[in-house]
């Protein structure tokens, strides 16, 4: 028999919690018999005395296993459930094509992702912009076009992870949000409810990424690497750059546009096709779809010239209710803005560093995110064409495109994407697209 507020004590006094422990306290939260102070209490007790990776892994599967987990083993699927997270960005599109590439390899991918996040796109907003694609489909249609399309990007369903729900309710308000454990626990426990074999994890750095810096970032690759594999899923973080918008547009409708372009091969932004094609080659190897990088890479590519992503991505929008031939017709479907106006710097020069996180809040800004939870969103809104680090820009070149509903709001917008984007006499050194892979043999 456990009690709250001795297993509190006991954190608060830097010690280890065990897995009994740590699943009394979780139940508590899920069945509401401890109270938000507990909550709050030991969620500050962690944030100053830390976890070991064995409390890291008892705090992820016992939230994991507070409500519904996943089971593909009935479908008997001919290949690997695998699945991708990030940690958020701006211009991040990669789930769109990530999912049909993998799918039209082999893998079952069901992907349960979010809405939109502080500066940060959500994958879920971006499907919303397409009409009658259903977001949140009953489990039996979510099932089915996993089995048959191989990929099925919703949203999370009521009873998944309901310990999450109310803990990060609390951090929210209570300052504990940047826990490196509590973070760990919280992404993983909704990732590894999808019954995955293998994950691989994107955590991204840089002036768009949720962690300060690259240090933390790298911490929180190695505990999910830790945790993860720990819970018996395979994983593999990358670290990856979030110093510009990653695609060459940030927003709902304009971002889908672009994926569908990447896919059917009508354009592919190279940083975009850089971290993608590292996301996918991790997740052939971790899900045993290939045995080496060169390998991934060649099935990735043919799959990508063949057209068969292209036409897994169709399917998974006709299967989830979208219009059967959206691939060729987006235009048709997604919304436009009033307003699609270039915006020029103030002086000449290259482009040398980039707020990104201002870039993500000018779309909120235009309405292509929310202020707050609940808020309803413009999907036509956004940047689009925006420029790259290290671009020459002479007094004709926009830095990018604004999609807006009013001038007002244009202006805004404008004068947001000027102030964050940063020109120089010099031309700035590339930046790598992915830093870095950690794998559970580099722990
Ligand atoms: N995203 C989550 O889902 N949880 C966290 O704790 C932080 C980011």
């Amino acid at each position: 028999m456990f009690l709250a507020q001795e297993i509190i004590r006991k954190k608060r006094n830097g010690l280890a919690l065990s897995r009994e422990e740590i699943q009394f306290f979780v139940k508590g939260i899920t069945e509401n018999t401890v109270s938000e102070g507990q909550i709050a209490a030991l969620g500050m007790a962690v944030y100053f005395n830390d976890m070991t990776m064995d409390e890291r892994i008892a705090l992820t599967t016992a939230m994991r296993d507070s409500g519904t987990v996943l089971n593909w083993d009935a479908l008997n699927l001919p290949g690997p459930v695998v699945d991708k997270h990030s940690t958020g960005g701006v211009g991040d599109v990669t789930s769109l094509m990530l999912g049909p590439m993998i799918a039209a390899c082999g893998g079952f991918v069901p992907m349960i992702s979010g809405r939109g996040l502080g500066h940060t796109g959500g994958t879920l907003d971006k499907f919303d912009a397409i009409p009658g694609y259903q977001t949140e489909p009953d489990s039996e249609l979510f099932r089915r076009v996993v089995k048959e399309v191989g990929v099925a990007i919703i949203g999370q369903t009521g009873d998944l992870v309901p310990a999450d729900k109310r803990f990060y309710a609390v951090r929210d308000n209570t300052a504990t949000v940047e826990s490196i454990p509590l973070i760990t626990a919280s992404i993983l426990s909704k990732k590894l409810a999808a019954g995955l074999d293998a994950l691989a994890m994107d955590v991204k750095v840089g002036s768009g990424a949720f962690m300060p810096t690259y240090e933390a970032s790298e911490d929180l690759a190695r505990s999910i690497v830790a945790v993860a594999n720990g819970a018996g899923t395979r994983t593999t973080a990358l670290l990856t750059d979030m110093n510009q918008v990653l695609a060459s547009c940030a927003g709902n409708a304009v971002e889908v546009r672009e994926a569908v372009d990447f896919l059917t091969g009508r354009y592919r932004n190279p940083r975009l096709y850089a971290v993608t094609m590292a996301l996918c080659s991790e997740m052939l190897l971790l899900g045993g779809l290939a045995a080496t990088q060169q390998e991934a890479k060649a099935k990735l590519d043919a799959v990508l010239d063949n057209g068969r992503a292209a036409e897994v991505f169709g399917l998974m929008v006709a299967g989830l209710g979208g219009p059967a031939d959206f691939v060729e017709h987006y235009d048709r479907y997604l919304p436009t803005a009033q307003i699609i106006r270039p915006v020029y710097a103030m002086q000449t020069g290259f482009a040398h560093s980039m707020d990104t996180r201002a870039l993500g809040m000018a779309v909120v800004g235009l309405g292509g995110g929310r202020r707050k939870p609940g808020d309803a969103l413009d999907y036509s809104v956004g940047l689009s064409q925006v420029c790259a680090l290290g671009d020459e820009i002479t007094s004709d070149t926009p830095i990018a495109m604004v999609h807006a509903r009013t001038e007002a709001d244009f202006e805004l917008a404008a004068a947001a994407v000027r102030e964050a984007i940063v020109l120089d006499d010099i031309q700035p050194q590339a930046t790598p697209e992915v830093y870095r892979a950690i794998r559970a043999s580099d722990l």
